[in-house]
C-alpha cells in the first residue's frame, strides 16, 4: 500500500502505539489501514459418490483441477459464499452443507473453509472461471493435477473421513518446509 484510501496522502508503515505489528498508517488524516487474511470458501460437492472438481480457465493454476471454491465477500455468510462460489464456477446448485476443514496458508494471507454439500442439479457450461468441470470418484480424483495444496488436503481429509464415518472437521496448516507443488 502506497497511498491512503481516505485522503491520497503518502502511507508509511509504522509502529502504532499499543499495537503489535506494523501498520499503514496516513498521518495526514490519521487513519489506520488494518489488512488482514483472505477467506476463501468452497464446497466438496458430492453426487452419487462422486466429487464434483473443475478445471480453472484462470491464473493461477490454469488448467489445473480446483475444489469450486473463491473469496468471501462482505456481507455475506461463509456458507452463502460457498453455495455462490460453487454455482459460479461450475452452475452446480448445493444443499446441505457441513463444514469440513480449515486450511491455513499464513504465508500468503489466506485462509481456506471448505464445507460438504450435496450437489441438487448441475448443468456446466464453461465460462469465464472453468473451462471444464466432471464428477471424479475417489479413484479417478487427478492428484497430480490440482491446482492448490488446500484441495489436496481437503480431498484427502474427505475420503479419509468418509472411511472412517469421522464428523470432525480438519485444520491443517501449509507446510513451507515441505513444498508439493
Ligand atoms: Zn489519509
Amino acid at each position: 500500500m502506497k497511498f491512503c484510501s481516505q485522503c491520497g496522502n503518502t502511507v508509511t508503515l509504522s509502529q502504532i502505539p499499543g499495537d503489535t505489528v506494523r501498520r499503514f498508517y496516513c498521518a495526514h488524516c490519521e487513519t489506520v489501514h488494518y489488512q488482514n487474511p483472505k477467506i476463501i470458501v468452497g464446497c466438496l460437492a458430492e453426487k452419487d459418490g462422486k466429487i464434483l472438481l473443475c478445471k480453472r480457465a484462470i491464473e493461477p493454476r490454469i488448467g489445473k483441477w480446483g475444489i469450486p471454491a473463491g473469496y468471501l465477500e462482505n456481507g455475506e455468510t461463509i456458507e452463502e459464499g460457498a453455495v455462490r462460489e460453487t454455482f459460479e464456477e461450475s452452475n452446480g446448485v448445493v444443499a446441505g452443507l457441513k463444514l469440513q476443514s480449515i486450511y491455513n496458508l499464513p504465508h500468503v494471507n489466506q485462509v481456506y473453509i471448505y464445507f460438504t454439500a450435496k450437489l441438487v442439479s448441475w448443468d456446466f457450461t464453461p465460462n469465464s472461471e472453468t473451462s471444464e468441470a466432471a464428477l471424479f470418484s475417489p479413484d479417478e480424483i487427478p492428484w497430480d493435477e490440482l491446482a492448490f495444496t488446500s484441495n489436496k488436503f481437503a480431498l484427502e481429509k474427505f475420503l479419509s473421513d468418509e472411511k472412517s464415518e469421522n464428523d470432525n472437521v480438519f485444520v491443517g496448516t501449509y507446510d513451507l518446509n515441505h513444498r508439493q507443488f
